[in-house]
């Protein structure tokens, strides 16, 4: 496996991948990897030639009061995770090395942008944009992985790739949880023990709004109510929002007719934000 900490490193092979006829797989991680990024990868290694994994905490996609400086990092067990799993090359850079002085252009969706983490998160999708169109432009890649996990996030980038005519096919795969039900995620590292049994009430809350929508109700009211209560029983979880929006838009609605997101961002104890979602087509 190819270690590349720059931009041209990468570009070299693949130039060379490029001129063989091979396809090429990317998947954008900030690191810290769990079985979530693993079956990107194994994904991306099945339909493609080769894998690229990107390992960058992107710096621009942070807000003043979050958690870049302790967002947890163990790039040598992410190596050898991706090695295990046949990644090609692994692409690692340090911030300097993307965001160049004088950096100055940026690539956002609006309207998809505006509800559910956009509201507490302002400048969060201008930055995922960002590094993920300068990925795509390294990369040349021919798809690109992302989970449901970030269902807004995936949302965008595909119509990111709709709209600016990318030539990039987006695969959104399934969340993958823990045994219990919680989604994986690298900030489950920050739950203490207690806080961790507690975080199961996310996917407790959102079991019992899907079984309410796949039964027919149609009052988004009720099923955000539903949710809402049973997150709000557990006293150390403060609910940052419960929404349900149309899977297109991604905008508020009031009845459930077409296909919906439900996403819940939560925050547990003190400084712990988890998020979790479902979707029903
Ligand atoms: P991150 O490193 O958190 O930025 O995530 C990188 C990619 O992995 C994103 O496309 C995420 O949606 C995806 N991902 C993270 N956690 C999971 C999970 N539990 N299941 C599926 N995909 C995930």
């Amino acid at each position: 496996m190819i270690k590349a900490t720059t931009i041209n490193e990468v570009k070299e092979n693949v130039r060379e991948w490029k001129r063989q006829g091979l396809t090429i797989g990317l998947v954008p991680t900030m690191g810290y990897l769990h079985e979530g990024h693993a079956s990107l990868i194994e994904r991306a290694r099945k339909e493609c030639d080769k894998v690229i994994v990107s390992d960058f905490v992107n710096p621009i996609q942070f807000g003043p009061k979050e958690d870049l400086a302790t967002y947890p990092r163990d790039f040598e067990a992410d190596c050898k995770l991706c090695e295990s799993l046949g990644t090609d090359l692994i692409f690692h850079p340090e911030p300097e090395e993307m965001y160049l002085d004088g950096f100055h252009s940026y690539v956002g969706v609006d309207t998809l942008s505006a509800e559910l983490c956009g509201k507490s998160r302002p400048i969060h999708f201008n930055g995922v944009c960002t590094v993920v169109s300068k990925l795509f432009n390294i990369s040349e890649a021919d798809k690109a992985y992302f989970g449901q996990k970030d269902a807004q996030q995936l949302a965008i980038v595909k119509r990111m790739v709709r709209d600016l005519n990318y030539n990039i096919d987006i695969v959104g795969c399934p969340i993958i949880r823990e045994d219990d039900g919680l989604a994986k995620s690298s900030r489950n590292i920050y739950l203490n023990s207690d806080e961790r049994k507690k975080a199961l009430i996310l996917h407790k809350a959102l079991t019992k709004g899907e079984e309410l929508v796949r039964e027919g109700e149609k009052d988004v009211k009720k099923v955000i109510k539903t949710i809402r209560d049973i997150i709000e029983s557990e006293p150390i979880a403060r609910v940052d929002y419960v929404e349900i929006v149309d899977w297109n838009e991604l905008q508020k609605i009031d009845k459930i007719e077409g296909p919906i997101l439900a996403a819940v961002a939560v925050y547990i104890g003190e400084k712990v934000r988890l998020i979790d979602n479902f979707v029903v087509e």
